[in-house]
This record gives C-alpha cells, structure tokens and sequence, in this order.
C-alpha cells in the first residue's frame, strides 16, 4: 500500500489508535507492506485486516498476524498482541449476515481505507476507474479489459475474481500513484452491495453485462437482479458513460439510470439497436469466435476482431472492452489488435485442451449458472468435428431457489435442440438436465451420482474423436475431473 501511518489509517476509518503492546509510538508508524485479510499472507510491514466472517473471526489471528511481522491491524476491539486501529462496533446496526449491509465496523473502515488510496493516487496522476458487473463473464471481461488497457498505460486488475466488499477494498489497496488504470470487477449478491463497492472505487464507466438467473434464489426475481446492477450506473458522475449490452433487455433499459444521473450511454451488442455493434460472428472449430465491429468512428468497412477466447458469449464482452478502451483514447486498430491477443487468465472457463489421442477437452467447471451453461453449450455445438461426438458433462447449478428443477431442464432441452450427442449429468439437481434432453430428441443419456462414478465412466465411453464439455458449479469436482482427462493441472 502506499505508505500511511496508523494516526492517518485512523483518520480517514474513523478509528483510534490502541498501542497494543508497542512503546506507546504507535500511531506513528507506517505501513509499508500490503494490505491482507488472510493472517497467512501477512508479510513485515503490512497491515492486517480482521474480519469477522461466516465461520471464522478474524481476530483470534492477531497473534499470528504480530508474528509474521505486520505493524498493525484493523479491529473492532484492542489487542495486546499487536498496535491496533479499533474501530468500535455499535452491535444494533449490525447485519445477521458479515456479508449483506449494513456492514460491521472493520469492513466499513476498510472501505474507507481504500477510497483514500484512490483519492491519493487519483490526486497523483489522474486514475481512471472502470467498473464491471453482470450475472455471468465479470471475470472474462476484467481480464480481457486489463490486457487491452494495459496498451494505454499502467493498469491494475483485481486476482481471481475479487468483487466483494472484501476483494474490492483489497485490490485497490495495491494502487501505486503511477497506476493509470483500474478494473473493478464487482459482484451483487443482494440490494446495495454494489452502491458500497462504488463508494470504494468510484467508476467514471459502469460496464453492465447481463442480467441473468445468477443467484436467483438470494434474490428472489430477476427484476431485483437488475435493480442491484443498475446501482454501478446510478454511481456514475455527470459526464460519464455506461457501456450496455444491446442484446438485454433490462440492461439496455438502464440507459434511463445512465440519463437520470447525467451520464452517456453506449449500448454494445449484436442487434441493430447497437451503437457498437459486431456483425459476421463466426467461431473455428476450436470455438474461437471472431467477428467485424462497427460502431462510432470506426472505418465503414468495421474493424475485424478474431478472439482467442472461446465462445461467442466473449463477442459480447469483448465489444464492452472495445467500448472502454476507445472511450480512453485507443484508435480502433489498436482496440482489435489488443483483443485479438489476449488470452483466457482464469483458469476453468472455457478451457480447451486437444489431448494426444485427438480427444478434445472443454473445462468450463469453474462454475455455472443458466446462461453461462447455455453459452458452454452454444460453444460445444460448434465445436463439432466430422467423426466425432459431442459429450456434455454437466453438474448441478446451485443457487436458482425454487427455479432449480426448471433451469435445469432448460439447460437439457436446450443440448438437445443444439444437437449434442452425449448428456451426461452428475449429482441429482442436474438431473432433470438429462430428463428434459431425452423428452426433447436428445441421443443418448446417462445419469450419475457423483464424479468417482463419471471419471469411470467416461474412462470407458470417451472416442478420440469425441469433444467433451464440463460445466457444473463450483465445489462439484468436476473442473478437476477435467484437469485429469486433459491431462493438465
Ligand atoms: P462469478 O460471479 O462467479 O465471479 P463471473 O461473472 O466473474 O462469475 P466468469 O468467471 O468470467 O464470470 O465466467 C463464468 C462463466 O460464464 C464461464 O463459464 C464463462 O465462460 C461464461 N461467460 C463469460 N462471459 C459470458 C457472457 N457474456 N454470457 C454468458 N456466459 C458467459
Ligand atoms: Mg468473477
């Protein structure tokens, strides 16, 4: 972090300084290190944030935190063990859950901490901020949009896929003054979780992706999805831009929220009622997808885009990344040069792996909800080789409430329409995957309890030729499973 005493720490938490068991100097030193909510990652001269969190308290790791040399950390109660920043915890206002607001005391001090790292680094060189959320593709998009804006200077990107009230606070706490750019990839599991994460990282263009049947079950409609989405535009200052997907209804819709707050608005997408628009959609038969882009200012003939990324879903967030980088000053030929190198940085999305034997394996077991399985699909079925078959390997999608049964079959019905050879489902909530797929004209089914018994069995029914997809929520073992036939990891 950039280099704040604990006295200014206190200041801008609203905390006071406990001397823990130093001399009493305390509030003057610094912290030099990183900022870190794990005690395990704690290294000399950090900080230690302790949270409390569902099963865990993050205070009963001060001592560990002392011991691997941090020079202080954030509380909500004074500590012997190291010098401390309590913030008092008023126990009324709090949540049931340490992960809905109202927020307890460290989390909203943390806030805070970081938005004064990025009002210091905003004052030093001018950060521009860009935040991303939607149902599905977050992630894809923070990455793909780091690698491009990187091309205009210094950015920063959150890990993996930090966008919670924790990750947030986290990833800008690594700003330097030199940093240029920032991605904030920010997630909604309920009303005003996003309203908190702009708080911390005050975006100048909102990027809304979709708004999908993700965590359907917490949050009961997908209206209420969206209204929790539409708080990343109603953030936006006067002047500033939301970048829409066209082909969504209730996201193009939040070109109302954009106007209302004075911001412009880019709706991006495939139908003509796109500003930037991408036209001639193709993907190889390895699933990249490639696509011409016209929108504001590009040559008449569009820009050609070939992705490495695979499936046509990244069409979509590649247009929003297109948007941002041209709205920051990159010419269009730059833009689809950049695009068309990236690379995939997380791991178990649409991971592809031509095995030895010719077998090809698509791992996209890092989680899943309704649409990212149908875009897993979509990707699958254009996939398809002369002598080989499709196979998809699909686990339950947790999350989706009442609606679970439905979504699943949806999904099902929806690998029979596409044409897919093979459904394999594993686990009982995906079961009515396979059921659907078989009403629907799907080819052949299997159903399996677990991922021992689907490792087996593919062992035994996989072709050289075959393409095999695994989708499935986290947790489910599959991505793993994938790892092993791919023969990667
Ligand atoms: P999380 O909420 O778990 O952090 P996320 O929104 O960050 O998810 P990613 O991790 O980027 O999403 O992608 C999750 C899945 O959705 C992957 O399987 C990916 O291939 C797929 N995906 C990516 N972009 C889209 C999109 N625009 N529409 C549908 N599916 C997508
Ligand atoms: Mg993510």
């Amino acid at each position: 972090m950039i280099p704040l005493t604990l006295q200014q720490v206190a200041q801008v938490t609203g905390g006071r300084v406990h001397p823990g068991g130093s001399d009493g100097a305390a509030a003057g030193l610094t912290v030099s290190g990183s900022v870190v909510t794990d005690s395990r990652e704690v290294a000399p001269g950090g900080l230690y944030v302790a949270r409390r969190g569902d099963h865990a308290d993050g205070h009963d790791y001060l001592a560990a935190a002392a011991d691997r040399g941090a020079v202080g950390a954030l509380t909500n109660r004074e500590s012997d063990v190291l010098p401390c920043v309590v913030l008092d915890e008023d126990p009324a206002r709090l949540s049931p859950r340490p992960d809905r607001p109202p927020y307890d005391a460290v989390t909203r001090g943390f806030a805070a901490l970081g938005r004064e790292v990025v009002d210091r680094c905003t004052a030093a060189g001018g950060l521009r901020i860009v935040g991303i959320t939607g149902s599905s593709g977050k992630t894809s998009t923070k990455d793909l949009m780091a690698q491009v804006l990187s091309g205009l200077g210094p950015t920063l990107a959150p890990e993996a896929s930090y966008n919670s009230e924790v990750g947030v606070p986290l990833t800008v706490c690594r700003l330097t003054p030199d940093t240029a750019y920032l991605v904030a990839e920010m997630g909604a599991s309920g009303a005003g979780h996003i309203a908190h994460l702009t708080t911390v990282a005050p975006p100048q263009v909102a990027v809304v992706l979709n708004v999908g049947s993700a965590h359907l079950g917490e949050f009961g409609s997908r209206e209420a999805i969206g209204r929790a989405k539409a708080e990343l535009v109603q953030s936006l200052p006067a002047g500033g831009l939301a970048v829409l997907n066209a082909d969504d209804p209730v996201v193009a819709a939040m070109a109302g929220d954009a106007a209302a707050v004075g911001a412009r608005t880019l709706l991006v997408g495939r139908g003509t009622n796109a500003d930037l628009r991408a036209v001639d959609v193709t993907t190889d038969t390895r699933g990249r997808a490639s696509c011409t882009v016209r929108g504001p200012g590009t040559p008449e003939e569009g820009v050609p885009v070939a992705l490495r990324l695979v499936g046509e879903h990244h069409v979509g967030n590649a247009l929003a990344v297109a948007a941002v980088a041209h709205e920051w000053g990159m010419p269009w030929e730059q833009v689809a040069q950049a695009l068309g190198t990236a690379e995939a940085r997380a791991r178990w999305r649409m991971e592809v792996t031509e095995r030895p034997d010719g077998l090809v394996v698509v791992n996209d077991a890092y989680n899943a909800n309704p649409d990212s399985t149908a875009a897993a699909l979509r990707a699958l079925a254009a996939m398809r080789t002369p002598d080989g078959r499709l196979v998809a390997v699909l686990g339950g999608m947790l999350e989706l409430g009442a609606d679970s049964d439905a979504e699943h079959a949806r999904v099902g019905a929806l690998a029979a329409a596409l044409g897919v050879d093979h459904l394999v489902t594993v686990g009982q909530l995906a079961e009515p995957a396979a059921t659907a797929y078989l009403e629907g004209g799907g080819a052949e089914a299997t159903f399996l309890p677990d991922r021992h018994e689907a490792r087996a069995f593919l062992a035994d029914h996989l072709g050289p030729a075959d393409v095999v997809l695994l989708k499935s929520s986290r947790d489910s073992g599959l991505r793993l499973l994938g790892d092993e036939l791919a023969g990667v990891g």
